[in-house]
């Protein structure tokens, strides 16, 4: 296979051990790993703004990944922090903010960050969203 420049960068910096390329590759069982050279240093500098290592549920997907959605899911990382530990959580949305990801989802487990390449809408569109979960609920 012939190494393009993206996956020059990939190899780099699964070389400097922030990520391991089976985490950033499509989770459906396909292995692609297109991902936007933008988002992945968009990425890289979140990773190295929070400090912590961690290990992404889910960053590249292709478009027959369950739950893919041409406006935003394709390049996205979801960020597992401890429930209830609201310090963690908080340095995750700092660090997203200054990584310049423009889309943040909230989970009582993770932090989604995006910054919807694809998206065929308002490019600039900065926002924040709850999943629907127990504390959202308010049963705790
Ligand atoms: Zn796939």
């Amino acid at each position: 296979m012939k190494m393009t420049k993206i996956h020059m960068m990939i190899k780099n910096i699964c070389q400097r051990a922030y990520f391991v390329i089976s985490e950033l590759q499509c989770k459906c069982g396909c292995g692609t790993c297109n991902i936007n050279p933008t988002f992945l240093k968009k990425l890289i500098k979140f990773r190295v703004i929070y400090g912590i290592p961690f290990i992404p549920r889910s960053v590249y997907r292709c478009k027959n990944h369950p739950g893919y959605s041409t406006n935003h899911d394709s390049h996205a990382v979801d960020v597992p922090y401890e429930k209830e530990n609201s310090n963690q959580r908080m340095k995750i949305i700092k660090a997203g903010i200054l990584s310049d990801f423009n889309r943040i989802g909230i989970s009582e487990d993770f932090v989604h960050l995006d910054d919807n390449p694809e998206y065929n809408g308002t490019l600039n569109e900065e926002v924040l969203w709850i999943y629907p979960c127990k504390w959202e609920k308010g049963k705790k």
